[in-house]
């Protein structure tokens, strides 16, 4: 086994690493993790500290860690057919077994589902599919997609334009044109206090009109969403918002595309965040949760509707020109089928909602009071802490005191991972849906101290 010391010293001179501060990381400013192993909701790394992953990696290990069965049904498959392609009707048992799979867990009126590999490649697919939909329903002009302020939806050239976050957009020339913003349903941060939920989702609305109105609904083809906003703060919508924002894009015949890369498959206590909030979305993204992130692999499940118009299309223009040598690989694919087998079998998707409400309660209960900590949120197994310097006034902290990365540090030395968001002092919590009451408790109690020492 290679040293702790020479790793360290050829990660920080080979390795690029995703969302980090390149530069202090290679000066060794920053600490590494060596992460070695896992078992259920605990990690190991190579210094031997056995840490509580109340984030679950990325929200994305939802069976939690060291699952043999799908190890297994990985191994199986490599010996058997590690891979083949997908193009021009080519499958394995294993793509064709999951596609029915997740078309059973789906909402109504889906039809088909298209792999990919993680959710930034499958929104890409997403705003393709709808660029195509409307240019074959000869309606050149209606292109454009709507997202959130504190969306995410990837980090691509047109996802990374989609996510609604300063960060993903400062000095990459983002957003590209066609990609437009909206309110978002954040109502801890309402623009006026005095407002009820019931205003602000009557505001929300009346921003996404005036969006549609300023750039005429012919130009508008699709609203993006996730259920519950995640990366930008985990905030779930107020009572009546999906409700009313589904009647404006109704009434302009924007389809709408759900991102439920975070809330697919038992985040939110329901199968489906879809389910959980009446959407009826004409695209639904997955990914994480599909095969708790053992292999990578995305889908863009696609509805009835916009289906018919793909089929018409190809009549018309002959194969559609879109695939990835890796769309529907094997490996994915069986360890989606292991996973999906094994979310029913632990019925990890009522856990979800049990121990979840559990841990939202219990959250609230400690924290829910105390000076710096001006909102507690949360659905399901999600939840999240947002730290003030006034509560009265809800006032932001000087983003150079870094509140929620302290308190996430502080957290980390009392042995549980929890994940500061990139926009706010906003500290999120979205553990393994196998998550008992005990370990609950622990991510409470350890919470409480680290705030306790930080604020
Ligand atoms: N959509 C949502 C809602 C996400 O949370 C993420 C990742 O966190 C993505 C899309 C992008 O997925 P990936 O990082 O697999 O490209």
């Amino acid at each position: 086994m290679l040293r702790n010391d020479m790793l360290d010293q050829w990660d920080r001179e080979h390795f690029f690493h995703p969302s980090t501060h390149l530069a202090q990381h290679a000066r060794g400013e920053t600490p590494n993790r060596i992460v070695a192993g896992g078992k259920g909701v605990f990690i190991e790394d190579r210094d031997g500290n056995k840490l509580l992953d109340a984030f679950a990696g990325l929200y994305c290990v939802n069976a939690g860690y060291g699952r043999l069965e799908i190890a297994e049904a990985i191994a199986e498959q490599a010996k058997e057919l590690a891979y083949y392609h997908a193009y021009v009707g080519h499958g394995t048992e294993a793509s064709i077994t999951l596609a029915k799979m997740v078309l059973e867990r789906a909402p109504k009126g889906m039809s088909k589902v298209y792999f990919g590999l993680g959710g930034s490649d499958a929104n890409e697919t997403n705003v393709k599919l709808v660029w195509y939909y409307n240019n074959i329903l000869g309606r050149p002009e209606k292109k454009k997609i709507i997202s959130r302020w504190r969306g995410y939806h990837g980090s691509g050239l047109v996802t990374g334009s989609l996510t609604g976050l300063e960060l993903f957009h400062k000095k990459f020339d983002l957003p590209l044109d066609r990609i437009l913003h909206t309110e978002a349903p954040y109502y801890y941060r309402r623009p006026d206090a005095a407002m009820s939920e019931a205003d602000f989702v009557a505001h929300c609305v009346s921003e996404l009109e005036k969006l549609i109105a300023r750039e005429g609904a012919d130009t508008i083809a699709a609203f993006i969403g996730e259920p519950v906003l995640g990366t930008g703060g985990i905030v779930p919508p107020p009572a009546g918002y999906w409700e009313a924002i589904q009647k404006v894009l109704q009434k302009h015949d924007i389809l709408l595309i759900a991102d439920e890369v975070v809330t697919g498959f038992g985040r939110l206590g329901t199968m489906m965040g879809s389910d959980h909030y009446g959407l009826k979305p004409d695209i639904i993204t997955i990914a994480k949760g599909l095969t708790s992130a053992y292999a990578p692999l995305s889908g863009s499940i696609v509805g009835d509707k916009v289906w018919k118009v793909l089929e018409q299309g190809t009549d018309e223009n002959g194969p559609i020109g879109h695939g990835w040598t890796y769309s529907a690989h094997p490996i994915g694919a069986a360890a989606g089928i292991a996973n999906l087998k094994l979310i029913d079998s632990l019925g990890l998707v009522a856990n979800a909602g049990e121990t979840g409400g559990y841990l939202n309660k219990a959250m609230k209960d400690v924290l829910g009071g105390q000076d710096h900590v001006g909102d507690v949120r949360g659905e399901g197994m999600l939840v999240a802490l947002e730290f003030v310097a006034d509560r009265q006034k809800r006032a932001f902290f000087d983003p150079s005191k870094k509140v929620g990365p302290s308190v996430a540090a502080a957290l980390l030395k009392r042995g549980v991972i929890a994940r500061a968001m990139p926009q706010g002092d906003i500290l999120g919590f979205a553990p393994p849906l196998c998550l008992t009451r005990a370990e609950a408790d622990q991510i409470v109690s350890a919470t409480a101290e680290a705030v306790k020492e930080v604020l």
